[in-house]
């Protein structure tokens, strides 16, 4: 090993935090490098006084620590159960830091994008840089349909510019595949790595990287902006490993930016005792309120199901907006209610097509949905996020149901009204009693209105 091979290998060495590197160097390789202050060894799994801790995840539950017959150490040796999926790590190996010098592309960025931003998104993406200025955390609370991807250009130009590395994380690979073209398009001619599980780019740093929040446990001290998309949205807010990766693969004086429609609990009352900055966009970039949801009581709906019906209000719901053509997405609680109520307007001779989250014919049902298609889109909440479909109905049966919370209401009503030429969306909660969630959501979007009416008449 010589500096100019530990150089070649440095953007590997930088990305595999997650893996012991003897399947990448030789034993006598590492200690050079340690030696050489390049890179810096710890222990994957750590002995604590009344269990362990995995340094990789940052677990230390005692239920996922296991023993394992090791052939490394030929005894039988603890191993992390909790991040196996990124390969299994035992009490005898150890994880290897980069701790030479950092990528130094100054890099020429040059934001080719010429759209031009609303009140709201110009406000946010002012107070976005002024974050990354001043090294404070940021909660971009923006409604659905917002357009918050817009609102990061400039500060991700300004971050840039000044040697930083910022990573685009989020929870689905569906965002990621979305997010890729539209940011290579606005960073013409920037070195971006794109991550997620089964991404052909493995081993990369560049200056940007957009990547599922899984992908950040490679990690290490890598980023000074780490920008959280969908902060509330599964896995992240249940995964407390996942909060780890990304504290861990946040450099020193790095920071945060939350973006979301419906923040956590948690988070909101962060930003109310003032320990999280936060900056609200109200409206949608059209400049219309959104949609309000309304309720419908329909009495016993499982028991008709059963029997192979709908409710009548439903049906003629429905019917109503096909006449006028207009297209519905109907959100349901399950699986197996998605494909009864499917069959059922199907005998009713509509123009319908379900879809779940083990449909692997998903994506061309929505893209054939997207192009009038089919009438009706029956969906679990798989669709309650990131799909946009012009002048679409929007329907929940079984709104009592646990599986929708206040977020997930207020994602699948903000399916509504997006497109500027029909921005009057119906939405509807059918329901066999009102919930708290319910309420809620309804609260959250009548107060987000009053937010954007009192901006506006304050210009
Ligand atoms: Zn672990
Ligand atoms: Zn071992």
């Amino acid at each position: 090993m010589n500096m100019n091979k530990a150089m070649e290998l440095r953007p590997q060495l930088q990305s595999r935090h997650h893996l012991p590197f003897e399947c990448l160097c030789s034993s006598y390789e590492l200690e050079w490098l340690e030696e050489q202050g390049l890179i810096k060894r710890t222990s994957a799994i750590e002995k604590r006084a009344n269990g362990y801790k995995c340094n990789r995840c940052g677990v230390s539950v005692r239920r996922q620590f296991a023993l394992t017959p090791c052939e490394k150490c030929q005894k039988d040796c603890v191993y992390c159960r909790s991040c196996i999926m990124m390969g299994k790590v035992t009490a005898c190996s150890s994880l290897y830091e980069w701790i030479g010098p950092q990528i130094e592309e100054t890099c020429q960025v040059e934001l080719t994008w010429q759209g031009e931003l609303s009140n709201g998104q110009k406000r946010a993406s002012k107070k976005l840089i002024e974050s990354i200025k001043n090294n404070t955390d940021l909660l971009v609370w923006a409604v659905c349909g917002a357009g918050k991807t817009e609102v990061l250009f400039h500060g991700i130009e300004y971050a840039l510019s000044r040697g930083m590395n910022v990573c685009i994380a989020t929870p689905r690979t569906d965002v990621v595949l979305e997010l890729e073209p539209r940011i290579r398009q606005v960073f013409k001619g920037l070195n971006i790595a794109v991550l997620y599980g089964g991404s052909p780019q493995r081993f990369q740093i560049a200056p940007l990287m957009i990547a599922t929040t899984h992908q950040l446990i490679r990690y290490k001290n890598a980023f000074d902006v780490i920008i959280i998309d969908e902060v509330d949205a599964f896995p992240y807010s249940i995964d407390e490993s996942l909060q780890f990766a990304v504290q861990k693969a946040i450099r020193k004086n790095g920071i945060k930016i939350y973006l979301s429609a419906t923040p956590s609990k948690q988070m909101k009352s962060d930003v109310f005792r003032g320990q999280l900055e936060a900056v609200k966009i109200p409206l949608r970039f059209h400049q219309q309120p959104l949609p309000v949801p309304t309720f419908q009581w329909i009495g016993q709906w499982k028991k008709r199901l059963e029997k192979k019906q709908l409710p009548p209000t439903v049906v003629e719901w429905i019917e109503k907006h096909i006449k006028n053509r207009r297209r519905i997405l109907l959100f349901v609680p399950s699986i197996s209610i998605m494909k009864k109520t499917t069959n059922i307007l199907r005998e009713l001779h509509m123009n319908v097509e379900g879809v779940s989250a083990d449909d692997k014919d998903r994506k061309q049902k929505v893209k054939q949905f997207r192009e009038h298609g089919y009438d009706v889109l029956v969906t679990t909440t798989i669709l309650e996020r990131g799909v946009t479909i012009q002048n679409v109905q929007v329907g929940v049966l079984g709104a009592e149901s646990t599986i929708f919370t206040e977020s997930a209401l207020v994602q699948i009503a903000g399916r509504a009204g997006r497109h500027p030429e029909y921005s009057q969306g119906d939405v509807l909660f059918f329901h066999f009693g009102l919930t708290r969630s319910m309420k809620q959501a309804k609260k959250h979007i009548v107060q987000m209105n009053h937010t954007a009416l009192r901006e506006f008449s304050e210009k």
